[in-house]
């Protein structure tokens, strides 16, 4: 914790937070934001935003802070989530403790959430949230969550392949990937089956600049498709190809309702529709 607080990019909360799981009291590290301290650079396929290093704070990753972490038993939610809990949950995440602790152990053995965060803090933050979204009810659209959270995870992953290559956080980010295309899916069909909706979960980024919502969700559930789909058997290639491009082709397929959607959005759309078609022909 840096007492210093105009060179600082984060600052732990001076108002304290209690785990509604264990009890424990702890401050949560938040970013600053202004002064040049986040600039902007361009837009990832995946919509996320990328981040100029500047000379003075260096490289800085915004995603590795929205989600809070209890530094004792490792219970994990996104803010507006955290300590809003039924008892059911509470004792579920309660009885889930040990497992938490042991999850990552062999690919992050020293992590201590009382200290400011890095980018294998943030993988675990995301990793810890899935973990404990599993126990949350329905009504708080645990699925779509996990989905972003894996998403997220992928994301810093690379960030930390690039840094640290050869220590298989390629082959990490992948796993990521292939949980976040499983939970996309799944918060698709639920929504679809009025199991579990996606409209009222919140901030659904991708990123944390800006919050694409439904579209969102539905141009990263097909690009996840197209990208991390089954690829190894041609039919299930074939049948994972026409679900994206029905997902992707709803963004725009009808004429008036894309007037309303962010251009940044419907562009990255177009071009996954056709390289989906590129390949759907190519294959028949
Ligand atoms: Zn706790």
């Amino acid at each position: 914790m840096s007492s210093n607080a105009g060179d600082s990019i984060t600052f732990f909360s001076k108002e304290s937070i209690n785990c509604p799981v264990c009890g424990t009291d702890f401050h949560r590290e938040d970013m600053r934001t202004g002064r040049g301290r986040l600039i902007a650079g361009s837009l990832t396929r995946f919509l996320r935003r990328l981040y100029e290093p500047t000379e003075k704070y260096g490289e800085v990753y915004p995603l590795i802070y929205p989600v809070t972490v209890c530094p004792n038993c490792l219970y994990a939610a996104f803010p507006q989530d955290f300590s809003n809990i039924n008892p059911k949950t509470r004792e579920a995440l309660e009885g889930d403790i040990e497992a938490r602790k042991k999850s990552l152990k062999k690919i992050f053995p020293e992590l201590d959430f009382n200290k400011p965060r890095n980018i294998e803090m943030g993988i675990a933050a995301y990793h810890y949230c899935i973990l404990s979204l599993q126990h949350f009810p329905k009504d708080r659209s645990p699925t779509v969550k996990s989905g972003v959270s894996a998403l997220r995870a992928a994301w810093l992953c690379e960030d930390l392949h690039r840094k640290v290559p050869g220590e298989h956080f390629d082959y990490l980010a992948n796993i990521y990937y292939h949980k976040a295309w499983f939970y996309y899916t799944e918060a698709l069909n639920k929504d679809e089956n009025g199991e579990e909706g996606i409209a009222d979960a919140g901030q659904l980024g991708p990123d944390v600049d800006q919050n694409y919502g439904y579209d969102g969700v539905l141009y990263i559930a097909a690009l996840l498709e197209f990208l991390h789909g089954p690829k190894s058997n041609p039919e299930q290639r074939h049948a994972s190809l026409q679900r994206a491009k029905t997902m992707v082709g709803r963004l725009f397929g009808h004429g008036r309702a894309s007037k309303d959607k962010p251009s940044t959005l419907l562009e990255r759309a177009k071009e996954v529709y056709r390289e989906i078609n590129q390949e759907l022909k190519g294959n028949s």
